[in-house]
């Protein structure tokens, strides 16, 4: 996911585009692509460009009850500033962004969302992952997708202390 800055790298600190962006992107690095979409905001400040977004997209996840895949939407709020490696008016190379990790505007001045789309994807992982609130789960006996269909395996034995705690429930 890439844009040209080279028009906006041109002008005052302040100066500011909105794009409309709608993408197929590697989110996961795995080699399938997964459509991005949503609104890009870019802001011209003294270093760079700082980027706001807010994108919307898949994740590929393993539910932790029934183990199944499944896709889980996410929304990814963006807010970083990338820094040109080579100078607009002079061509001239620059020293790049102090912090190491920083994104950066390329040499050809296209800022790519890829990289910073993968970090904020992981970060959207959930601890849990459900594919969805009721999920069943595994039979603890059998093994069974209790989702999918219910067997015959006896209750699993419940803890005598519990018995008058989940009668409340
Ligand atoms: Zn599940
Ligand atoms: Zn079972």
């Amino acid at each position: 996911m890439q844009i040209n800055v080279s028009q906006l790298l041109l002008e005052s600190i302040g100066a500011g585009r909105d794009y409309e962006i709608r993408d197929e992107v590697d989110v996961a690095g795995d080699g399938n692509g997964r459509e991005v979409r949503g609104k890009v905001r870019l802001l011209r400040t003294h270093r760079g460009i700082l980027v706001r977004t807010e994108l919307n997209t898949e994740i590929e996840l393993a539910c932790s009850r029934c183990l199944r895949p499944f896709r889980h939407p996410v929304t990814l709020k963006i807010e970083e500033e990338y820094i040109p490696v080579v100078d607009i008016v002079s061509g001239a190379l620059l020293s790049g962004p102090e912090e190491p990790g920083s994104f950066v505007i390329d040499e050809h001045h296209v800022i790519d969302l890829t990289e910073a789309i993968r970090q904020y994807a992981l970060l959207a992982v959930p601890m849990k992952p459900l594919c969805k609130e009721s999920c069943a789960g595994l039979c603890p006996v059998c093994g069974n997708n209790l989702n999918q269909e219910s067997c015959r395996c006896p209750e699993p034995v419940t803890d005598p202390r519990w018995s008058e705690l989940s009668k409340l429930l």
